[in-house]
């Protein structure tokens, strides 16, 4: 049995396997190894899961906006069907043939709970492991549960069992107002349940604060119990199993289940950084090619370095790290300098996001508020999205709002937000005028077509004005 690689990715979710497969592909011998189910979180309790929990009210509702389509939408959304399609995304929870793909691309999967045991020396289940360049600690983060007394003896819920729920609870009470409990509300009240939202502050925070104020405008809509500036004091789960949850203005919310989705947490409260002088239970601080900070021989990808916690932005750092460990492990060139091949500097000032709610919100860059801060000479254009041929074609009823934030001594694109039914289409535009630092004048000879919600952009820059 093999037990020296060149590298051991531990943790198989999206971005580990990334690691692997770029690493494999520029000549490494690479060993990944999972605990759980290959493919993480992303596929079996995040991303696709949550996704296709949304993704069939979106349609109907996107149905229902259009006049003509509206009259032939006779019926109410199946649930069971909503729940059967979320089991084929998830592939009911079976992780083989992300498995089968591992071993097409040439890595070694290794089943097993990974412990770092010394310096490129790494213990899976008492067989010890050797990497002759480096170990990439892969292994994500977990839901964060707050310390309200009664709340753990409630077993409350997390992302997990949200997404992987089997029988709709006919009410439940989500604390948290970030991505996932917004889009957890908005897909659950849509499912059937009776939904109550608390959150300490607004919705979104960190997002252009119009974002927060739609999705929630819209929650209340569909008939959200939204208690914003509201924390849960005491959780109590009764003899009959329902959920009493008190608030501090003393109010009491009784509920079948609690969901809780107040931020996360890193995954390496088990995985024996101590053993090389990290603290286990923090994220793992790196710099732009991944290497953890006062090491030469660890790297940590994704979630778990804590610099964006998201799927596309794991992934992209893991191109990144699979390649210069290869790189450094081979003796090649490194392209360090930002925006190098080797570098995930697009972390900075470059992450796109899109939350699912509806109306969608879809980000990049920086905020109106994170560009002042930053001490940014900068002008906001705001424009009503509702107010365009192409947004008015596809829904009767379209309400939406875009900003961009323009940085004024560079005449570029810092930051970009779009709120509206469908608008994370728009969100890649976006992207590519911020990383590309596109100028303003030249962005007027892109030009949208007509009649579509694209034209956003020509609006937007007539509101900015024409170049002088
Ligand atoms: C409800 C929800 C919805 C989301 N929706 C989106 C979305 O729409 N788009 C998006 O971009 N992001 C979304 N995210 C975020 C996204 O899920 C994460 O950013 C992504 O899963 C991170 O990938 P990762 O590979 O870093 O970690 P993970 O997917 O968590 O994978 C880590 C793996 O490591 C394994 N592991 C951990 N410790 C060990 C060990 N010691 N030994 C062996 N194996 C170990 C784990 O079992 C796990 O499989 C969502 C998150 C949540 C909670």
């Amino acid at each position: 049995m093999t037990t020296t690689y060149d590298l051991i990715v531990i943790g198989a979710g999206a971005v580990g396997e990334n690691v692997a497969d770029y690493a494999t592909r520029s000549g490494l011998k690479v060993a990944l190894v999972e605990a759980e189910l290959v493919g993480g979180e992303c596929s079996y309790w995040a991303c696709m899961p949550s996704k296709a929990l949304l993704m069939s009210s979106t349609a109907l509702d996107a149905a229902k906006a259009v006049g003509g389509a509206r009259e032939a939408v006779t019926g109410e959304l199946d649930v069971q069907a909503v729940l059967n399609r979320r089991d084929s995304f998830t592939s009911n929870w079976d992780d083989s043939s992300q498995a089968d793909w591992v071993s097409s691309a040439g890595i070694d999967l290794i089943r097993g709970h990974a412990v770092i045991t010394g310096v490129k020396e790494v213990t899976i289940d008492g067989t010890v492991y050797t990497a002759t360049h480096a170990v990439a600690a892969v292994t994500g983060s977990a839901a964060l549960l707050p310390d309200i007394p009664g709340l753990l003896d409630a077993k409350p819920w997390t992302s997990r069992e949200a997404t992987s729920v089997k029988v709709v609870p006919s009410s439940i009470l989500i604390v948290g107002g970030g991505v996932v409990a917004a889009e957890m509300a908005t897909a659950y009240q849509q499912l059937g349940a009776k939904v109550t939202l608390v959150a300490r502050s607004g919705l979104l925070g960190g997002q252009e604060p119009f974002a927060g104020e739609l999705v929630g405008e819209s929650l209340g809509e569909l008939g959200v119990d939204l208690r914003l500036g509201q924390s849960p004091t005491s959780v109590l789960r009764t003899e009959h199993g329902l959920v009493e949850t008190t608030l501090d203005d003393g109010s009491v919310v009784v509920t079948d289940e609690i969901l809780v989705a107040t931020g996360r947490v890193p995954r390496t409260g088990d995985l024996g950084v101590e053993n090389v002088g990290l603290t286990p239970g923090e994220w793992l601080e790196v710099d732009d090619t991944l290497l953890v900070h006062g090491t030469d021989w660890l790297y940590a990808v994704g979630d778990v370095n804590h610099r964006a916690l998201l799927t596309h932005q794991g992934k992209y750092q893991a191109r990144a790290a699979g390649e210069v460990i290869a790189a450094r492990a081979l003796g090649k060139p490194v392209q360090a300098e930002p925006w190098g091949a080797h570098v995930a500097t697009a972390d900075h000032a470059a992450v796109p996001q899109v939350t699912f709610t509806s109306p969608e919100v879809a980000s990049i860059g920086l905020t109106a508020d994170a560009a002042a801060k930053q001490g940014i000479d900068l002008k906001v254009v705001d424009y009503d999205l509702a107010a365009l041929a192409g947004s008015s074609l596809k829904s009767d009823t379209y309400k939406g709002q875009a900003r961009i934030v323009v940085d004024e001594s560079r005449k570029v694109l810092v930051g970009a937000t779009f709120v509206g039914p469908e608008v994370s289409d728009l969100l890649h535009a976006a992207t590519v005028a911020v990383v590309a630092e596109v100028p303003i004048d030249r962005l007027w000879h892109a030009v949208p077509s007509y009649p579509t919600v694209s034209e956003i952009w020509l609006r937007l820059l007539d509101a900015y004005g024409r170049p002088e």
